[in-house]
């Protein structure tokens, strides 16, 4: 993570910095971030990635990038691409090569054989109904399996038949020998490892068997040295099984788990469950749609890096958990870039203006500053001419109080450029506005009018040689602040049917006919804006998508921006 976050401190933070202060702990601080590759990562994720390489970099240490790949049918190489890619962009960057738990799948079998020999796991052959049944409940202790006390040799023999792929999907599994009368259902028997045909994308055929997740963590975080295991706090009841696998195998060392609470946003989905299906079900045009809260999404959408880490920051971590204002994330993005950001202007609903006493095939280049707050993002130029184009929202056939745009014979004062009056509205024969014809003031370029006043100020690019854009102006995805709660039914019942409204025939300044791609514009007066390359391309000419209004208009209609 690069040196501009000013990371708060955080409760692990000092605990780590405790365990230095004490001599419990000495060495590197190795972390690790490990998706399971069945999806997109997302806003919750950046939350994790931030803090794992955070704390390693704070402390001098390390963090592994580490798929938790137990569950084949679920998992493939596109998620582990772009999990890498989006891994990367936030700024993490991995000690080493990518990991994998299936690296690891012969040292886990060895370790399963390991735990049988040792009398603390065994081949069991109840169904999942049985198994549950005998699990018990919160209430009331569970029961010893009838297979619990198989002799060693014979949990061996069973257990290699099972890798040899002589027994079906379900028919048997491996439990771990703990305590099925503990108030921690997690401790009674856990299974360890379960029977599965399924072609692995890292390991092929190879097995048949795969480890379940409580088994495989542990084993990986002491195989890689980690240190310190963050997980979220779903994890806690699973934290004595965490220890309880470590503590009876000869690993290389027994790694700390601690657990901090999930980012929850309203507004938003955070479950790569739910997040498939918007994508399975066509909600949304792929994992990476503008609307959605992937990382790959809000990169598309214009989102920084920078931008991300500094919301991550903010939200800090603890262990409360809570749901977080997702205007907290819009207003990190706004404040990144207000300051970074270059401005330009862009017409969305063009309306022709004819400057009636500007001669006839001339122009004029005006010079406008990049950014009006630093010099040093140089200048830019736009032309004046005959033919404008304004937004037909910004101008009124009966102004309201105190509007502060175009009407009929006010002057408005078009920025960078001259001041003008309206003084003839052309209309088509349903009464429609199709173009003003104005008077524009020559001696006010840069300088206020003597005897009347503008309105106000407005953008404008010139007909002759802005270029045509596409605009998709996003909103947020969800209208409801917890789309996902379970009490007001299906989260897609929930989607805001305004969260794209696309506009073509949109006008912008010259210089954006080949458009940066490395940061988004300021649209004045409307927004932040990102070039859309795929888009782009494929329509041969630029397609913008809204980052982010300028203020927070939620709730005013949406609309937001002026
Ligand atoms: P999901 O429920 O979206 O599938 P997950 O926890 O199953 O999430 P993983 O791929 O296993 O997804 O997550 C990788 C890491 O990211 C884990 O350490 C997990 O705890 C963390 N993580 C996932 N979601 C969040 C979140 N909302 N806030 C913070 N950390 C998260
Ligand atoms: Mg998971």
């Amino acid at each position: 993570m690069s040196a501009e976050s000013k990371k708060a401190h955080n409760f692990i933070q000092s605990l780590i910095e405790d365990a230095i202060a004490k001599g419990e702990h000495t060495g590197k601080v190795v972390t690790r971030f490990p998706p399971e590759p069945n999806g997109y990562l997302h806003i919750g994720h950046a939350k994790s990635i931030c803090l794992n390489f955070g704390i390693a970099q704070t402390f001098g240490g390390e963090c592994n990038l580490r798929f938790d790949d137990t569950n084949p049918e679920k998992e493939n190489q596109e998620y582990i691409d772009a999990i890498q890619a989006d891994v990367r962009w936030l700024g993490g960057e991995w000690a080493g090569e990518v990991r994998y738990a299936s690296d690891y799948f012969d040292q886990l079998y060895a370790f399963a054989e390991e735990l049988i020999q040792k009398g603390k796991a065994y081949v069991c052959a109840l169904n999942a109904e049985q198994m549950a049944e005998y699990r018990g409940s919160l209430k009331d202790p569970g029961r010893n399996s009838p297979y619990r006390d198989r002799p060693v040799e014979e949990n061996l023999q069973l257990f290699r038949d099972m890798r040899a792929g002589k027994y079906q999907n379900g028919e048997l599994v491996l439990r771990a020998k703990i305590d099925m009368a503990s108030p921690n259902i997690n401790l009674r028997d856990p299974i360890l490892y379960r029977i599965r045909y399924a072609e692995h994308h890292q390991t092929g055929n190879k097995w048949c068997i795969y480890p379940m997740y409580d088994f495989t963590h542990p084993v990986s975080d002491a195989l890689e040295g980690i240190t310190h295991s963050l997980c979220t706090l779903e994890f806690e009841d699973h934290r004595p099984l965490y220890d309880w696998v470590l503590d009876n195998l000869s690993v290389p060392c027994h790694p700390r788990q601690i657990e901090f609470a999930r980012l929850n946003l309203n507004y938003t989905i955070t479950s790569k469950r739910k997040l498939k299906r918007l994508v399975d079900e066509g909600h949304v045009d792929g994992w990476d749609d503008p609307r959605m809260p992937t990382i790959s999404g809000m990169r598309r959408r214009g989102y920084t890096p920078e931008s991300i880490r500094q919301f991550c920051d903010m939200i800090g971590v603890n262990k409360a958990g809570g749901t977080v204002d997702v205007g907290m994330l819009e207003h990190a993005i706004r404040e990144d870039l207000n300051t970074r950001a270059p401005r330009a202007m862009c017409v969305m609903r063009p309306i022709k203006v004819t400057l009636v006493n500007y001669p006839e095939g001339e122009s004029e280049t005006l010079t406008l500053p990049v950014h009006p707050q630093d010099p040093s993002m140089g200048e830019r130029q736009v032309t004046w001419s005959r033919e404008l184009y304004i937004d037909r929202e910004d101008f009124a056939d009966e102004p309201p109080k105190k509007w502060k745009r175009l009407a009929p014979d006010q002057a408005v004062r078009l920025r960078g450029g001259y001041v003008m009056t309206c003084r003839e509205v052309i209309r088509d024969a349903a009464g429609g506005v199709v173009e003003l014809r104005c008077e524009y003031d020559p001696a006010t370029l840069g300088v206020n009018p003597e005897g009347y006043k503008p309105n106000g100020v407005i953008h404008w690019v010139s007909a002759s040689d802005s270029v045509e854009a596409d605009i998709h102006l996003y909103d947020r995805l969800f209208n409801h602040e917890s789309p996902d709660s379970d009490k007001d039914g299906d989260f897609v019942d929930h989607l805001n049917p305004d969260s794209l409204v696309v506009l073509s025939g949109a006008r912008v300044e010259p210089s954006l006919a080949k458009p940066r791609q490395d940061l988004p514009y300021q649209f004045e007066r409307e927004g932040y804006f990102f070039c859309d390359p795929a888009r782009t391309e494929a329509a041969g000419r630029p397609v913008f998508n809204r980052t982010v209004t300028l203020r927070d208009s939620w709730g005013n209609g949406g609309k937001g921006g002026k």
